[in-house]
């Protein structure tokens, strides 16, 4: 698909140039999953970030915090969210082991909704699996490469991947990054999404 005001550059390849086509599919990927998440809400009678959080619970009670972190947005706006469903009554609060902080957990009635909100996901993971690893690996780079791009942009909040992270260091020609902490090689396929050790670099 052209985008408007691109020139289009010159290839060997017919189709165009592999990097445009990456760019172009990962945008047309966006749009669709964008345009299935909002009509699923609708159907539902939920809105797009309450199924969100509702797809986050499937694993778990998980503290309100955690969520606006993992969703990229503000707690205030997680919480609006969290206190609409339980509304709803597909979810609940309750306290944590440690009796301070406070958990939302899914009921029954929004455990039942999680297959239906997983079905994107479930597609995108036979996609992934019918792939060989180094395909995956060189996949998981390009999408942890762009979601430090929307980071330093400042287009979306936390980020624990590897690549934001002030101990990554890209090495020589960025062919041979490792962790700094660790002390270990980190090629892309060991790159981390969520990672407990992770600081943000300057
Ligand atoms: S500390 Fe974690 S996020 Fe940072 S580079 Fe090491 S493995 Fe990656």
């Amino acid at each position: 698909m052209s985008v408007p005001g691109r020139r289009p550059r010159p290839s060997t390849d017919p189709a165009g140039p592999l990097d445009e086509r990456l760019v172009d599919a990962l945008g047309r990927l966006a749009r669709a999953e964008r345009a299935h998440a909002r009509r699923m809400a609708n159907g539902l009678g939920l809105s797009v970030l309450q199924t969100h959080v509702l797809e986050e619970l499937a694993d778990g009670p998980v503290p309100v915090g955690r969520l606006a972190a993992v969703l990229g947005v503000r707690q205030p706006t997680v919480s609006d969210a969290v206190e609409a469903l339980v509304r709803k009554g597909l979810v609940e609060r309750r306290a944590g082991t440690d009796g301070r902080s406070r958990l939302v957990a899914l009921r029954p009635s929004g455990r039942r909704l999680v297959p239906t909100l997983g079905a994107v996901a479930a597609a995108r993971r036979r996609a992934v699996r019918g792939c060989e690893p180094r395909v995956q690996a060189g996949a998981l780079e390009v999408v942890l490469r762009s979601i430090a791009e929307l980071w330093r942009a400042g287009a979306i909040g936390i980020a624990r991947t590897c690549v934001t992270c002030r101990h990554f260091e890209a090495g020589p020609g960025r062919g041979r990054p490792r962790c700094a902490l660790l002390g270990e090689a980190l090629p892309p396929a060991r790159w981390r999404l969520d990672c407990p050790d992770h600081e943000a670099a300057a």
